[in-house]
């Protein structure tokens, strides 16, 4: 019995100090599926994505900043701040609407790939694009390697793949826009929809096939949301269908088979990636590491 405890003690003790970020995280790799609403996870046939949650952790109460539209969300994925700071506040904003509270040296609000290009100049990111209304939400300057993928998420997922394989990224962000397209064009709840999400998910599939190919899986932590998720055709209300986004992690010291308890916010996905890679977030950031999610 004293030695269980003794064990205990040690287990929980050494890692306690070794918590404030998990070590040896080199890679994070961030997949975001515009339009993916939380409500429609548990019923939808995604294997590759259930096996992730399954060894990894998840909530399915993750919420959107508002408006539940898309630019002002991938804006706040990505600057770790809600609207009302970096500025950015429509669906489809290219400028801020709102001047914004802070600017990189790059020249937009600080981005989770600014804060790398600032912080580790020689480490190489990823921006892999379907909708090209995330080009201008993060500078030019502050990424290594850019792709616009027109509106063709297939093509998407496969250069993200070659790309994860053949340089190996810091950080990769890898923008799908469905089920977006088809919630706007069927509707939410529908069996289209549905039916896309097995599309989606062997999207999913093939970036973590590459990440493991690459060697890199020991290493990496992958994480995979949405900017906001849909009711009827459309979205950008205040309903959870529209609100409530999938927050799925997996890697590295991330705890198997754990649903998430803590509220997370959209903004907490750039502040994780940073505490991931040891990055000093700026004053004017909100988003919280979730690091409930790691052992
Ligand atoms: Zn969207």
């Amino acid at each position: 019995m004293r030695k269980i405890i003794g064990m205990v003690l040690m287990t929980s003790w050494l890692p306690f100090a070794a918590m404030a970020q998990p070590s040896k995280v080199k890679h994070v790799i961030l997949i975001g599926c515009d339009g993916f609403g939380a409500y429609a996870l548990p019923g939808a046939e995604m294997p590759q994505l259930k096996k992730l949650m399954q060894g990894g952790a998840w909530s399915l109460t993750a919420r959107s900043v508002l408006p539940s539209s898309s630019a002002v969300n991938w804006a706040s994925m990505l600057m770790g701040a809600g609207p009302t700071v970096h500025g950015y506040t429509e669906w489809n904003s290219a400028v801020p609407e709102i001047p914004s509270a802070d600017t990189s040296r790059f020249g937009l609000f600080p981005s989770v790939f600014s804060l790398l290009k600032e912080q580790r100049p020689e480490a190489v990111s990823a921006l892999i694009y379907s909708w090209q209304g995330i080009n201008p939400l993060v500078e030019e300057a502050a990424t290594t390697i850019r792709v616009p993928a027109k509106d063709n998420d297939d093509f998407c997922a496969d250069t993200a793949a070659a790309i994860i394989r053949a340089q190996k990224p810091v950080l990769t962000f890898v923008h799908l826009d469905q089920p977006d397209g088809v919630g706007h064009k069927v509707g939410h709840r529908t069996p289209e929809y549905y039916q896309e999400l097995k599309k989606v998910d062997a999207r999913i599939g093939k970036i973590v096939k590459a990440v493991e190919d690459a060697g890199i899986a020991e290493e990496s932590v992958i994480i995979i949301t949405a900017d906001h998720g849909g009711k009827g055709k459309g979205h950008g209300g205040k309903s959870l269908d529209e609100v409530q986004i999938p927050w799925v992690i997996y890697g590295r010291r991330v705890q198997k088979g754990q649903a998430l308890k803590h509220p997370i916010i959209t903004y907490d996905t750039a502040a994780t990636i940073a505490w991931l890679l040891k990055l000093k977030t700026p004053e004017s950031w909100r988003g919280l590491p979730v690091k409930e999610a790691f052992r």
